[in-house]
């Protein structure tokens, strides 16, 4: 992104959009501001300067955006975008791992592809907002070094499918609200309250605990050691969970394998 992001708007060009003018001197908006909702306020208006005087080129460079996640406002921090000459929009991703002859780890890519879907439905939200709405493009710019090299290369990814899949599960989570009105009254989990009252507060809400939870959760241990305690089949993996259908705890799944429950004649 250095030099006002010479390099980077000429593989922009060069990947997505060669019937553009080729860039020369990017317009780079500051977008300081105090605090998350300062900043994606100050990125949305630059934005929006941007859509109006189309023919340039603009880079944001670490943009702020703001993405409405089951009800509570998550704030999004893409690496670049790039407002087009024609006032469409690009989301970067800039990554450490190198694209060999052109190719990348496809695991990586998709993590990567994964994520600026994430981005592409913030930025759509911010360009719903302006009349007339402007296009956020669905192919993004990956940037990667060439075959270990400093050198910057990249490639378009298509993220139709993955911001498709995002849109859907995001549509479909339970909103905080309705997890928080289930909740006993009164339920607080300030880290400032005794250990015994955190831990009921915690055991009070239902978790379905997987092993893969060790990686990415922090009360992983306790929801393990709460599932193995009731004797549930989560702890044994997903795969196993799920071939077990309505059988959810190993118990059941003994009585069953022994014939003491359940319909004998019927060998599901
Ligand atoms: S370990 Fe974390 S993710 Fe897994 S069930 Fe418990 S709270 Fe949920």
């Amino acid at each position: 992104k250095a030099d006002g992001g010479t390099e980077l708007l000429r593989l922009a060009h060069e990947r997505l959009d060669r019937s553009a003018e080729p860039p020369t001197g990017a317009h780079v908006p500051d977008l300081s501001a105090v605090g998350p909702a300062g900043r994606a306020a100050r990125t949305a208006l630059a934005l929006r300067e941007a859509t109006a005087s189309p023919g340039t080129w603009t880079l944001l460079d670490h943009p702020m955006l703001a993405l409405d996640v089951a009800g509570s406002v998550a704030h999004l921090e893409p690496d670049a975008v790039i407002v087009h000459p024609d006032g469409s929009w690009t989301v970067v991703e800039i990554k450490s791992f190198p694209m060999l002859d052109g190719a990348a780890d496809p695991a990586k890519v998709g993590a990567a592809t994964r994520q600026a879907a994430v981005y592409v439905l913030a930025l759509e939200e911010v360009a719903a907002r302006l009349d007339p709405a402007p296009r956020v493009r669905h192919r993004i710019l990956l940037v990667c070094p060439k075959d270990f090299s400093n050198l910057p290369t990249a490639s378009a990814v298509d993220v139709r499918k993955q911001r498709a899949v995002t849109a859907r599960q995001l549509a479909r989570l339970t909103r905080v609200e309705d997890i928080a009105d289930a909740l006993p009254e009164g339920i607080c989990f300030s880290p400032e309250l005794p250990a015994e009252q955190l831990t009921a507060a915690v055991e009070a809400v239902p978790a379905t605990y997987a092993p893969e939870c060790l990686s990415t959760c922090e009360l992983a241990f306790h929801c393990r050691d709460r599932s193995r305690a009731s004797g549930a089949v989560t702890p044994l993996g997903r795969p196993v969970r799920a071939e077990l259908g309505g059988l959810t705890t190993v118990a059941d799944v003994l009585a069953a394998a022994r014939g003491e429950a359940g319909d004998p004649d019927d060998p599901a």
